[in-house]
């Protein structure tokens, strides 16, 4: 195989220190892949620990190599590794275990495209699995960004009858709608939380069962505990300020289950299989967003000779 000796990347120095690069392309180690990096997606917090240099206690100290939503091809293995395959990548440690076990094979009618979209897919399948969706589920999303979105696509996927979305966006919830929720709730700065769960529950004929939260804005938060049916359940995936005023009395009395979500835990082959069998359908929010200018998830093709998604 003839290998491109570029391997330009993007490298975050310090607070909006951001630099194109070209680093050495290294030797796998025994246990080890090297690859050939096809699709890589712009994550919020990407753009997050540009502009602010930290994200809550994960502060650039050390020039740190943007991208972890990314998929490629196998182009060199270590001595103990097998395979030489399309594959997505989990961009963690969560196990002890060498590096080619974080690769994941693609089958051939899966897209790279779609192969780095498992990294924010991932967070959407770990947020419904902790909120408990399940097949007739009543679910409020706050936030139709990426994440937001993708909630409502494995929240549909896992069974949920009713999905009400919010955001600041007519173009994000157009987006939304198109993707499968039932209603969207335009927000305007300065809406009362109170008011808004009200609006959400006589849209829905009763209050949503679950409301997973992808935003990380105070009001929103509080929206979600008002919205949310007594029992029911709120997942807290929107990470904003280290400090939120929140009602607590409210959620304490009506027995609302207060969850956090940090990524997510054991989801690549899930997602592969949804991606497969066509029950989870995330190319809209790559290509067809861009190509519109409305850009929900940029994707960078890192291989010149093939452009394709
Ligand atoms: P994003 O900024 O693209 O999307 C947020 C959306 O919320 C935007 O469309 C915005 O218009 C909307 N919004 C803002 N204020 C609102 C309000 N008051 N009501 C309704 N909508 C409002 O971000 P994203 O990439 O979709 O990520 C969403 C959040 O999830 C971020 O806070 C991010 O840090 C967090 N996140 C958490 C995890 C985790 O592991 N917990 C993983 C990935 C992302
Ligand atoms: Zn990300």
């Amino acid at each position: 195989m003839v290998m491109d000796p570029d391997n330009l990347s993007v490298v975050l120095h310090s607070l909006k220190d951001l630099r194109l690069e070209q680093r050495p392309i290294p030797e796998p180690g025994p246990n080890d892949v090297l690859l050939r990096m096809h699709s890589v997606g712009i994550c919020g917090s990407d753009v997050h620990y540009w502009q602010n240099g930290r994200i809550g206690d994960f502060v650039v100290t050390k020039p740190m190599v943007l991208g972890h939503e990314a998929s490629g091809t196998v182009v060199k293995v270590g001595s103990a590794v097998k395979t030489c395959d399309r594959v997505a990548i989990e961009p963690g440690v969560p196990r002890d275990m060498d590096d080619a076990n974080f690769c994941y094979k693609l089958p051939d009618n899966v897209t790279f495209e779609e192969g780095a979209l498992i990294e924010p897919l991932s967070v959407g399948i770990h947020a419904c699995r902790r909120a408990g969706v399940t097949l007739g589920s009543i679910v409020l999303i706050c936030g139709a960004g990426p994440i937001g979105l993708v909630s409502l696509l494995v929240a549909k996927a896992m069974g949920a009858s009713k999905v009400v979305i919010t955001d600041l966006s007519q173009e994000r919830l157009s987006m939304a709608k198109k993707l499968g929720a039932d209603y969207a709730v335009t927000i305007t700065k300065g809406n009362a939380p109170q008011a808004l769960a009200k609006n959400v529950a006589d849209m829905l004929g009763a209050p949503p069962q679950i409301t997973i939260e992808c935003t990380g804005v105070e009001s929103s938060i509080q929206t979600a505990i008002y919205a949310t049916q007594s029992g029911g359940v709120v997942v807290l995936v929107g990470l904003g300020a280290e400090m939120a005023t929140i009602p607590l009395v409210n959620a304490a009395v009506r027995e609302i289950d207060i969850r956090g979500v940090f990524r997510y835990c054991n989801t690549w082959p899930m997602a592969i299989a949804m991606l497969a069998s066509g029950k989870v359908n995330v190319k809209p929010l790559a290509f067809e967003t861009t190509k519109q200018g409305l850009g929900i998830k940029v994707m960078i093709k890192c291989d010149k000779n093939d452009q394709n998604p």
